[in-house]
């Protein structure tokens, strides 16, 4: 049996340190479960401001099942990871067909659902519904590798298995909703990554890690991951006052978002070779008059993206490309880019094009 002291300790500092965010205020499942697509990657702090402004747009899961995919993906510009997005729409959509409009009070269910794991599947239904299911977040990992003094990374099978189920032995009955956003918040708050406050913490006198003089050496470093430089190029095609974009495949990276043309330079070229080269494969457009605008760095997963980006011209007058790469094109006004959902990086180049066009 766990030390009641350590609940008791743990429930007592979340009911007077606890932050006040918006989904904490209603605990809805559909609030719930939007604020834990959201933090999934994405900071607290960025998730506030995109939660308010989803939920004045989308209140409920009707409104969500109704809107259209480009609506959705613009609102989720910036979040990254736009799958998620996509899956907020698709299960929306079969809860309002099937399931009387409302998230199921039922983990299987929630499983069964696109988008939604076993973290998600917990939060639900212990932070909306109050049941008893655990959570384990990356802040979870690190409190408990200190609170358990475990000697392996993380992420090893053993250890986490361990970690998960101490995170359900330890609910308190009928406190989950508290419980388990207490242990992610003191993860967040006191239990730091580099320089735990082990001075502010109510579970000091559990810790084993803290009592050994070993909190420094906790959490164990897994092995590190490999990172990826890829360089690439994008160009804005002008024409008569028009820009060109396209939206991307359904099948491809940055499935249905719209974009500059460009690509991966291959060996031995310059971006501007790849630039003409990738216009010549993806619309059979050819382009000239390449002009530099800027150089945009950016990280996904384990990839540092570095963006040389072009202005262009089309070189001779037909309009009609040739979509070899994309799904549908536009030649649209320079203040219409407001109306369609970009990858990041193509957003910053559009902030970046004021006074260019
Ligand atoms: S005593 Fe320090 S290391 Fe242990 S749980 Fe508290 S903050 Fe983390």
């Amino acid at each position: 049996m766990p030390p009641p002291a350590l609940q008791d300790a743990l429930l007592h500092w979340f009911a007077q340190n606890g932050r006040l965010l918006p989904w904490r205020r209603t605990y809805l499942p559909y609030h719930i479960w939007i604020s834990e697509i959201m933090l999934q990657q994405t900071r607290m702090d960025r998730v506030v401001v995109y939660f308010n402004r989803w939920l004045d747009r989308f209140p409920d899961l009707a409104s969500l099942a109704e809107a259209r995919e480009q609506e959705v993906l613009r609102l989720w510009e910036g979040l990254g990871y736009y799958s998620r997005a996509r899956n907020l729409l698709k299960t929306a959509d079969l809860l309002c067909r099937n399931h009387d409009s409302a998230l199921p009070e039922d983990h299987a269910a929630l499983l069964k659902l696109p988008g939604i794991g076993r973290y998600t599947a917990g939060a639900i239904m212990s932070l909306a519904f109050n049941r008893s299911h655990p959570i384990v977040d990356a802040n979870v990992e690190r409190l408990f590798s200190r609170l358990f003094n475990l000697a392996a990374p993380v992420k090893e099978k053993l250890t986490h298995g361990f970690i998960w189920r101490k995170a359900a032995e330890l609910i308190p009955e009928g406190k989950a909703r508290f419980f388990n956003q207490a242990l992610m918040e003191l993860g967040a708050l006191v239990c730091l990554p580099r320089s735990p406050r082990c001075d502010d913490c109510p579970l000091r006198d559990h810790c084993e890690a803290f009592a050994q003089g070993v909190v420094g050496e906790r959490p164990v470093a897994g092995k590190p991951r490999e990172i990826i430089p890829i360089t690439m190029v994008s160009g804005v095609l002008q024409h008569q006052g028009k820009i060109y974009i396209q939206k991307r495949l359904p099948d491809d990276v940055w499935p249905n978002l719209w974009e500059f043309p460009g690509g991966r330079l291959e060996e031995d070229e310059t971006p501007e070779q790849a630039l003409v080269r990738e216009y010549r494969e993806e619309t059979d457009f050819a382009i000239h008059g390449l002009e530099k605008i800027t150089t945009i760095r950016h990280s996904f997963t384990r990839y540092r993206v570095t963006l040389h980006c072009y202005l262009c011209r089309l070189r001779g007058s037909g309009t009609e490309p040739a979509l070899h790469a994309a799904q549908e094109y536009r030649w649209a006004g320079p203040e219409e880019l407001e109306n369609f959902a970009f990858p990041a990086p193509h957003r910053r180049l559009i902030k970046r094009l004021a006074g260019k066009l």
